[in-house]
C-alpha cells in the first residue's frame, strides 16, 4: 500500500511539474517580466493578447555575415509569404539602423533549450504589459536546417511569434510546437484564422 502511494505521489507531483513548467499562465514569470521567450520546446499562448502599434515593421539582420546564407533568403520568402497571406495588412522594411525586428545568427540560444538538435529557430518578444504593446522582437535562425525543405516554414512560425501569435495543437500547423519543420505551404484551412487574425489586428 505503501509503494503505491509513493507512486502516486511521485506521478502527481511529476504532473504538477508538468503542468508548471508547460504552462505560461501559472508559471508567470515570463508574463510579468514584459519578456517572452519561446522556442519550439516552450509552449506559451499569449497569441491575441499582444500586437505591435505601427506599421510597417522594420527589420535587420544584426550579424549577418555569421548568417549561412540559405537562412538569410528563407527569411526573406518568408517575410514576403506573410505579407503576401496577409493581403499586406503586415507588412515589412529592411532598415540598417535599429529595427524592430532583428535577425540574429548565433549558436548561442536566448534560453535554456533543452535539446538544441530539436530546435531551428527561436524567437524573443519584448512588450508593454499594460498597453499589450509588442516594443521590438528578436528571431534567432540557427545554422542547422534541412536541405530537402524548401519552405520557409521556421522563420514563419518565429516571424508569427514576433506578431503576437502563440502555439496551437494542431499537427498541420505552421505553429505546432512539434510541426514537422517540413511544410510546403501555409495550409490556408487550418492556419487562415492566424491570418484573418491578422488582418483584423493591423
Ligand atoms: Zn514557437
Amino acid at each position: 500500500m505503501k509503494i503505491v502511494v509513493a507512486i502516486l505521489s511521485i506521478f502527481i507531483l511529476a504532473l504538477m511539474f508538468t503542468l508548471f513548467y508547460y504552462n505560461p499562465y501559472l508559471t508567470g514569470n515570463t508574463i510579468e517580466s514584459g519578456n517572452l521567450t519561446t522556442t519550439g520546446l516552450t509552449i506559451d499562448d499569449l497569441g491575441e493578447l499582444r500586437h505591435w502599434d505601427h506599421m510597417p515593421l522594420s527589420y535587420n539582420y544584426s550579424n549577418e555575415e555569421e548568417c549561412f546564407p540559405i537562412r538569410i533568403s528563407r527569411a526573406e520568402l518568408a517575410l514576403n509569404e506573410i505579407e503576401r497571406l496577409t493581403e499586406n495588412q503586415v507588412y515589412f522594411v529592411f532598415t540598417e539602423s535599429d529595427a524592430d525586428i532583428s535577425f540574429v545568427c548565433s549558436r548561442e540560444s536566448f534560453v535554456n533549450v533543452v535539446d538544441r538538435t530539436e530546435t531551428l529557430g527561436e524567437a524573443e518578444v519584448e512588450y508593454n504589459l499594460e498597453r499589450k504593446v509588442i516594443t521590438s522582437a528578436k528571431i534567432n535562425l540557427y545554422s542547422g536546417v534541412p536541405e530537402e525543405c524548401n519552405y520557409p516554414d521556421i522563420e514563419i512560425h518565429e516571424l508569427l511569434h514576433a506578431l503576437g501569435e502563440g502555439h496551437n495543437t494542431h499537427t498541420q500547423s505552421v505553429m505546432n510546437v512539434v510541426q514537422q519543420k517540413c511544410l510546403k505551404s501555409i495550409n490556408m484551412n487550418v492556419d487562415g484564422v492566424i491570418f484573418e487574425r491578422l488582418k483584423d489586428t493591423y
